[in-house]
């Protein structure tokens, strides 16, 4: 097996709080775990409340001089940052691979280069994002203030750690706001080494702030911080809802990127041979453990056969193995309870009548015997049987058909997620039309997952509130502030009595 023969990464275990590395307050610590085999990387420092009451500390200190800083000025650090990622790309992308199990061709070809490319974009935009002169009352001038919303508090999943910490960072820090984040407990490496990373090209003390640590705990208590004045989560529907009760105490702004059940609708008048290879890509890429996985393939009954044909021999011939190979497709998925959870989604497809044309089990290789490994898994079962409803967030996609425009819609609108959905076709009308009646805040045409810094990312229903990414992340992170001004020195400053 020919692996990556860079350095191997530098490895920060500490939490990062003020600019500086230290240990948890009660000096806990856990391991964070290699999927591919279950070794333990390293033990990571366990965030308490006593830790993120430090860092909120920090963080507030550090706000009004990081909130008047030229924009300018902060662009340029977040610029310098994205620089510095490109330097470490191989650094940084052998470190995700371990911590996640997502291949090295992704993290590098992907998670890298796009985490360079969103902190150069809000590097770009910190002095691009203006108020406005509104036309008001003759004789008054009124004008828009767009002003950072304070401390914010951060919570990421496992699935993109490296990723999402550009796209919760780079629009909250051009914005002039200071952050505390807590990465997913599972992995937690690359949101460190980024910190240091920021540290290194001059991002001040205190500005931000990375706790690892567990959800109950740490992110609740994030949640509920009376000093934090926002916080934006990206994760599963379930706990959203505990953030949005959790936020109350002080009224904070909420921001949600949740789950999603991804609908690729493939008609009739499609490329067949493109839809195949893009909606493998859209359930199969980081082994499906992705918000906008399109987990829902939903076939015109004519191209069915042909579609399922060719789409179950590709996902045979997906190379599994070692994420650190570079040849590999698809890795394992990243813990061990996460795979379990997959696998039971078989046996549920099973018991309610679905059948499992492809996959559905652990791939019997001695040498992946140890990893968190589950084949690309093929099921077709009923539109209201719970793998065509429920989240399963692995390589398992579900199969339904269908014979009218109408109908295709349907399917796609029948879940409670809005995240993202595609459909594939040759009829320009019939893109648009059903692009149009899909209820979801992302479609793709003829395409699938295409992500971009300047287009707005997130979901409508069960998949949150709420725009990552672009000018609508901007608006998500400050608070406008309407100006008034008498510039007429003969319009008296208050309404005349009579
Ligand atoms: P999760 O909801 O279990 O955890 C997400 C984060 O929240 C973690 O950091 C976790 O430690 C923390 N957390 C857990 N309990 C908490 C609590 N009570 N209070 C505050 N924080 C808490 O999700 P996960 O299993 O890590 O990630 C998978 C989920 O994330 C999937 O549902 C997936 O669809 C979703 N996701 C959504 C998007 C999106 O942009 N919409 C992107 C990626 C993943």
């Amino acid at each position: 097996m020919s692996t990556t023969t860079s350095a191997p990464p530098k490895i920060q275990t500490d939490l990062f709080i003020n600019g500086r590395f230290v240990k948890a307050e009660d000096g806990r610590t856990a391991p964070t775990i290699n999927p591919h085999d279950g070794s333990t990387i390293a033990d990571v420092a366990q965030a308490g409340k006593a830790d993120v009451d430090k860092a909120v500390k920090a963080a507030q200190a550090a706000f009004p001089k990081w909130s008047s800083l030229a924009a300018s000025d902060r662009g340029k650090l977040l610029m310098r940052l994205a620089d510095r990622i490109e330097e470490r790309a191989t650094e940084l992308a052998t470190l995700e691979t371990m911590d996640t199990g997502h291949p090295m061709r992704d993290t590098t070809r992907l998670d890298v280069p796009r985490t360079a490319a969103t902190f150069r974009y809000f590097g770009g935009m910190a002095d691009k994002f203006e108020g406005a002169v509104i036309p008001v009352d003759q004789g008054f001038l009124n004008y828009t203030l767009r002003q950072p919303v304070g401390v914010v508090g951060q919570i990421v999943p496992w699935n993109f750690p490296l990723m999402f910490t550009s796209w919760k960072m780079g629009p909250a820090l051009a914005a002039g706001n200071t952050v505390v984040l807590k990465p997913a407990a599972l992995t937690p490496l690359s949101s460190l080494r980024i910190a240091e990373l920021m540290a290194e090209v001059g991002i001040p003390e205190g500005v931000v702030n990375i706790l690892p640590g567990a959800g109950s705990a740490v992110g609740q208590y994030i949640a509920e911080h009376r000093d934090i004045a926002k916080v934006a989560f990206t994760g599963s529907t379930d706990v959203g809802k505990k953030i949005v009760q959790a936020s109350a105490g002080n009224l904070k702004r909420v921001q949600l990127e949740l789950g999603g059940k991804g609908a690729n609708i493939v008609f009739g008048d499609a490329n067949v041979n493109a839809a195949v290879g893009g909606s493998a890509f859209a359930i199969f890429h980081n082994q499906g453990q992705a918000c906008i996985a399109g987990s829902r393939l939903i076939l015109h009954e004519a191209i069915a056969d042909e579609f399922l044909e060719k789409f179950i021999r590709l996902a045979k011939s997906i190379t599994i193995g070692n994420p650190l190979d570079p040849t590999t497709e698809m890795g394992p998925l990243t813990s061990l309870g996460h795979r379990d959870k997959v696998l039971g989604y078989v046996q549920i497809a099973k018991d309610q009548g679905g059948k499992v044309l492809t996959g559905g089990a652990a791939p019997k290789r001695p040498e992946l015997a140890a990893g968190y490994y589950v084949e690309p898994t093929v099921v077709e079962a009923d539109a209201r049987h719970r793998v065509s409803c429920e989240e399963v967030f692995g390589p398992f996609v579900v199969v339904t058909k269908f014979k009218t425009d109408e109908e295709a819609i349907a399917l796609a609108n029948g879940t409670e997620y809005g995240l993202g959905g595609g459909l594939w076709t040759t009829n320009l009308q019939r893109a648009h039309l059903v692009a149009r009646h899909m209820r979801s805040g992302m479609v793709w045409i003829n395409c699938y997952k295409r992500v971009n810094p300047a287009s707005p990312f997130g979901g409508v229903g069960a998949s949150g509130y709420g725009r990552e990414m672009g000018f609508e992340a901007m608006h998500h992170y400050t608070e406008v502030k309407s100006v008034w001004v008498n510039v007429d020195a003969n319009i008296p400053p208050y309404y005349p009595r009579s």
